[in-house]
């Protein structure tokens, strides 16, 4: 079977090696170079434990809360086209407990597997940079950490290790924390890796297993004379027995050539290299009022954070990207913002109005797919997503785990 992946971001490549793997003839099509954006400035944190969406009770105060402030964590471009308020009411509506535990429950159950699938890649000879040692959520506000800690029966029971510790404990674990933290929830089977490494490791192995990558925006969509699905663009026209949309924020644009309407939207963060590294040790740390994350990488401490719900754009905004690098210092003993860095960058998440990923067949073309909306999780739930729709397109059916993902759920 020859399959066209729209899309060379994480969620792309990593279900081009799922269909190679199992024997597929893989085209995949970028716009760009692969991993450019969002798969490679994302915060590297693989955490299937995180698999809260983002509509959440209570949020709507905090965003709006948030949007009254230059440097708040989540702004919102506000627009008055109609698939703006769309996806707006759509999720406004997703803010309730049932819909919460619902998305949750789907994108822990896909989350698992995620390790295994990560050593299954460094195994196969993939070479990236990945470290273990778990995360930790730092809390400065006693009512918030409280509530983090309420919360965590629904991690247990998912199978999730999730640890309790009072300020002293987490200093113990992370000695640069400030006084100012008052507890922190560890989780330790959490991984971190340097996106772009996988990115590159998986891009290199796909050549070698015979994937052929064509440049060029995909901008036509339909069936070729023999009644199979094709892409088009400058490249030319490519046919195949199946085609798998995973333009990350740009799918809902792929998916209308097809004459499918998918409710994605761009949800915009921003990512600060400090180089040399600033915060050594094991752990990844979460800022958790300030909703940002600080990645150790080698050689390299990455602070990320910003959820933007705007266009399809990724100029750097200098105000947010301030917001950021001035986070850690109240959570951390000694902290320079300003110490030597790379220039900022910026990605764009796919979102989706219940905050749950889209994975499936669309419905008006039985043999096109789409792979996308993993929001905040896409490096995380990359390589099980490729496994569960390679075996999709390949056995047909539809895998007990990727129901509630279907596209169905928006009409689409
Ligand atoms: C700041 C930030 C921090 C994050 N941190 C984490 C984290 O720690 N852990 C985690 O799991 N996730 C994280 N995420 C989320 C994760 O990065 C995304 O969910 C993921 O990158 C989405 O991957 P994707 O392949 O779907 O989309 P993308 O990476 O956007 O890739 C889609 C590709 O399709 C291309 N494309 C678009 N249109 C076309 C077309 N018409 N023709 C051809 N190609 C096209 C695009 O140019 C792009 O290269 C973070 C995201 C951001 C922005």
């Amino acid at each position: 079977m020859k399959v066209v992946v729209v899309g060379a971001g994480i969620v792309g490549l990593a279900t081009a090696y799922a269909l190679v793997k199992r024997g597929a003839e893989v085209v995949v099509v970028g716009d760009r170079a692969p991993g450019s954006g969002a798969s490679s400035n994302n915060a590297g944190w693989v955490v299937p434990s995180l698999a809260g969406p983002v509509p959440a009770p209570g949020i709507v105060w905090k965003t709006m809360r948030s949007m009254l402030r230059p440097d708040g964590p989540v702004f919102v471009r506000p627009s008055l086209a109609p698939s703006f308020l769309r996806f707006m009411w759509g999720m406004l509506r997703a803010c309730n407990a049932e819909t919460y535990a619902r998305s949750w429950a789907a994108t822990a159950a896909l989350g698992q597997g995620t390790m295994e699938a990560l050593d299954a890649w460094a195994a196969d000879g993939m070479a990236f940079e990945m470290h273990t040692g778990g995360d930790l959520e730092a809390f400065l506000d006693r009512e918030e950490f409280d509530a983090a800690v309420a919360g965590l029966d629904r991690s247990r029971q998912a199978g999730f290790d999730p640890r309790v510790l009072t300020g002293d404990e987490a200093r113990a674990l992370m000695p640069q924390l400030s006084d100012a933290v008052v507890g922190a929830v560890y989780f330790p089977h959490e991984r971190r890796v340097r996106p772009a490494s996988v990115v590159a490791g998986l891009v290199t192995r796909l050549r070698s297993l015979g994937v052929a990558f064509v440049d060029g925006a995909v901008t036509g969509g339909g069936r070729g004379a023999d009644g199979r699905p094709q892409v088009s663009g400058a490249f030319g026209e490519i046919g195949a027995d199946a085609v798998v949309i995973a333009a990350g924020a740009w799918s809902g644009q792929v998916a209308r050539l097809f004459g499918s309407r998918l409710p994605i939207r761009p949800g915009k963060g921003f990512s600060v290299d400090y180089v040399p590294g600033q915060f050594a040790g094991d752990v990844m740390l979460m800022l958790a009022e300030a909703h940002c994350v600080m990645t150790p990488f080698d050689g390299t401490t990455r602070v990320t954070g910003m959820m933007g719900f705007g266009g399809l754009e990724e100029r750097v905004s200098p105000s947010r990207v301030r917001a950021i690098r001035q986070a850690p210092s109240r959570y951390l003993r000694t902290w320079d913002p300003e110490a030597p860095s790379l220039p900022p960058s910026a990605g764009l998440r796919p979102m989706t109005p219940d905050g749950n990923a889209v994975i499936g067949r669309l419905a008006p073309r039985q043999d096109v797919y789409v792979a996308s909306g993993h929001a905040m999780l896409g490096l995380t739930l990359a390589p099980r997503t490729g496994q569960e729709l390679a075996d999709m397109i390949l056995d047909g059916g539809t895998p007990e785990l990727l129901r509630p993902f279907s596209p169905a759920r928006f009409g689409a």
